[in-house]
């Protein structure tokens, strides 16, 4: 392993160093992390939720809410994946879905009250596309007959390359979206034929200049590194080729081989599979690649270029984080809707059904199909403005969590300090005497730092189940 250092360019870790630091964490799009949600969280404590909502918006009038509409449809199956999806070629099976949210959404109004304003709409899956543009166009319907969407509203959508063509770009602005987002993941064909996802360059090509031209105000690409086949050499050819597309932002995922957990992986030959040293290779090239091209690093997984509102929120000390990952907007409520969804409102998160016939049976009863979920402690809000300080901004200062906890950082904290000690010695905390600030190095493995302050995770020594820091 000595691929590191190209990819810190302000530190040098050593082999031991980057080892200790490869080691399964939660990606922390909230906390506590939704392998802590709890059934005992269900339909009546969210509808509580939603009404303490509404009565707050009575007083101090409602804060703008964030809503995602989760699309579980997708025409093949991408041997990789770990979203909860659908594999089925019946297109008509979007018709039945499509009155499901419609009574969702009703149920929503029936707590929040009609026109409620949405400051962001994201449409994610599955395969979203999966829909038809007719499809899309009853959504977005159905969307704007409940809610207000309000003239900043970012309105995005995550685009299979394969279900798109120029045409369909074009209408999905007609409708009101203003960003998008291709899963392109690799451009090898050998890759693609190992992963049973195929799409040429030339046609994410094709929609990416379609997409620019159409005004989108963000474009972003997704990769996978990790994958079966890749090698640092084929890998850098496809950043090279997505530099050369110039997306707005890039999110570069690490491909976490979870056979046991999930089903399709099991397809994946493990011989097949990268290296840990070819892994590291893989995400140094990139991210000097990405950096030698002009993209900022925003965190974690993710890249923009410098006039993207994601590098100007880093700059300005905007970031936040919510389950899409990095965003502009503050930190609102969140609803999220349609099967295994993930909202947060006030101090709760919630998770719908993960099936689609437990989703069904729910809103046939006219029951919110909310199967488990959380009510934060005072601890986990604390933790959770430490652990997001630390991923967005990359620092914490003590006095103001002590003013809005009303605590002794240093004193509650005291055994989180002995934690961060190694850290600090690699070089990728300072701790001083007003704040906790990561480096610039230490944004790399940001999670590695954030880890620390989760309770959940010091008294868990089982933490297979999340992907792998690096
Ligand atoms: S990776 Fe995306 S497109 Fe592929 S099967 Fe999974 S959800 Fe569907």
């Amino acid at each position: 392993m000595n691929a590191a250092p190209t990819a810190t360019a302000e530190a040098t870790l050593t082999d031991a160093q980057l080892r200790s630091l490869d080691v399964p964490g939660p990606r922390y799009t909230s906390y506590p992390t939704a392998d802590r949600f709890v059934e005992a969280f269900g339909p009546a404590e969210y509808r509580q939720a939603l009404r303490q909502r509404a009565e707050g918006a009575v007083v101090g009038g409602a804060p703008p809410l964030s809503l995602y509409v989760h699309i579980p449809f997708c025409d093949s199956l991408c041997y990789y994946c770990a979203c909860n999806k659908i594999i089925t070629k019946h297109h008509d099976r979007a018709a039945g879905y499509l009155e499901l949210l419609a009574r969702e959404i009703e149920l929503h109004v029936q707590e929040l009250g009609r026109g409620q304003g949405l400051s962001q709409l994201h449409l994610g899956g599955g395969t979203p596309t999966f829909l038809s543009d007719e499809e899309l166009a009853q959504l977005m319907g159905l969307v704007r007959g409940a809610f207000r969407i309000l003239p900043q509203c970012e309105v995005s959508i995550e685009v299979d390359p394969r279900t798109a063509t120029r045409q369909r770009l074009r209408h999905l602005a007609e409708i009101g979206f203003n960003r998008v987002s291709f899963g392109v993941q690799d451009f090898d064909a050998d890759v693609q034929s190992a992963v049973h996802r195929v799409q040429s360059y030339d046609s994410v090509q094709e929609l990416v200049h379609e997409a620019r031209a159409l005004k989108f105000e963000s474009i972003n690409a997704d990769l996978i590194y990790g994958l079966p086949r890749q090698t640092p050499e084929s890998f850098s050819r496809t950043i090279a080729q997505v530099c050369a597309l110039r997306p707005t932002r890039i999110a570069l995922y690490a491909y976490a081989h979870l056979p046991q957990r999930f089903k399709p992986q099991r397809r994946i030959a493990p011989a097949e599979l990268p290296t840990g040293e070819q892994r590291v290779q893989m995400l140094g090239n990139a991210l000097a690649g990405f950096v030698a091209s002009g993209y900022v690093y925003i965190g974690m997984d993710h890249f923009a270029l410098p006039d993207d509102a994601l590098a100007v929120a880093k700059r300005q000390g905007r970031l936040h984080r919510n389950f899409q990952g990095y965003t502009t907007q503050p930190d609102c409520d969140l609803i999220g809707l349609g099967v295994s969804a993930i909202g947060r409102v006030g101090a709760t998160y919630s998770q719908n059904a993960k099936t689609l016939s437990e989703y069904e049976d729910a809103l046939a009863q006219n029951e919110l199909p909310v199967v488990r979920g959380l009510a934060l402690t005072r601890d986990d809000l604390l933790r959770r403005s430490v652990i997001m300080g630390l991923m967005c901004q990359g620092r914490v200062e003590y006095e103001s969590v002590e003013l809005a906890h009303l605590i002794d950082f240093r004193e509650t904290f005291a055994p989180e300090f002995e934690r961060l000690k190694p850290l600090e010695e690699m070089g990728l905390v300072e701790v001083g005497p007003q704040a906790i600030q990561v480096t610039a190095t230490g944004w790399y493995f940001v999670r590695a730092v954030a880890m620390t302050f989760d309770r959940y995770l010091q008294s868990d020594k089982v933490r297979e189940r999340f992907s792998r820091i690096i």
